[in-house]
């Protein structure tokens, strides 16, 4: 696994402003996904762990405005930082007014170094320094800031949720979750999934850490759930 830059999602309808906001967060040294519409967004927040959203207001299908809305309604995407773009400062009065939760706001022509400058302002509000302190348990390492988890010195190649689950479970060893606690807590609460998807993926996990050999580290405990050592 490549060291972890933050991963940044550009939702904007706009070709050429999307090009020209990822190119600069690239050189930034950061990872960009990009979205050409709310749809293409909502999607991309459940497929990936980002670290930050930019959001232009006018958008197909599903609007800024209203993908704010529900994102910060949600306690798993909450404290995920958003900064809108909008091309008029009526619109951003408007943000304010409504109070959707923006955590900053941009009006459209902006300097891009300023956005660079703000993005940077959100991302060590939520990436301090010292948060990103390793995980471990037995010969389990995780590494937050850069995502790599190894055992027993192996890496190990994990999926989103996996991640997520396995952070969890080192978090709290010997601790046991329900079906339910996990999938509040990974999936949140307003996503509709079956508790059996849980156990397909605590399958993943147990297979992805098993990729090179040790015993099964992810306790099935019986009528209860799951537990990490
Ligand atoms: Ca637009």
């Amino acid at each position: 696994m490549a060291p972890h830059a933050p991963l940044v999602l550009v939702v904007e309808d706009e070709p050429a402003q999307r090009e020209v906001l990822s190119y600069n967060l690239r050189a930034e040294g950061y990872q960009v996904v990009q979205a050409r519409d709310g749809e293409e967004a909502l999607i991309l927040v459940e497929e990936e762990t980002l670290d930050l959203i930019l959001l232009d207001w006018m958008l197909p299908r599903v609007s800024g405005i209203e993908i704010c809305r529900r994102l910060k309604a949600r306690s798993q995407t909450r404290s995920l930082p958003i900064i809108m773009l909008s091309a008029r400062s009526e619109e951003i009065d408007k943000v304010r007014g409504l109070e959707t939760g923006a955590d900053d706001y941009m009006v459209k022509p902006y300097s891009v170094g300023e956005l660079m400058a703000r993005v940077r302002t959100q991302l060590r509000r939520t990436r301090p320094a010292g948060v990103g302190q390793k995980l471990s348990n037995q010969d389990i390492s995780l590494d937050p800031e850069t995502h790599r988890v190894t055992r027993d010195g192996h890496d190990i190649r994990l999926g989103p949720i996996e991640y997520r689950l396995l952070v969890m479970f080192l978090e709290n060893p010997g601790r046991v979750f329900s079906r339910e606690q996990l999938l509040d807590r990974v999936w949140g609460r307003s996503v509709y999934v079956d508790t059996r998807t849980v156990d397909v993926h605590i399958g993943r996990l147990r297979k992805a850490l098993g990729a090179h050999g040790g015993s099964n580290p992810i306790r099935t405990v019986r009528g209860a759930g799951y537990a990490l050592g």
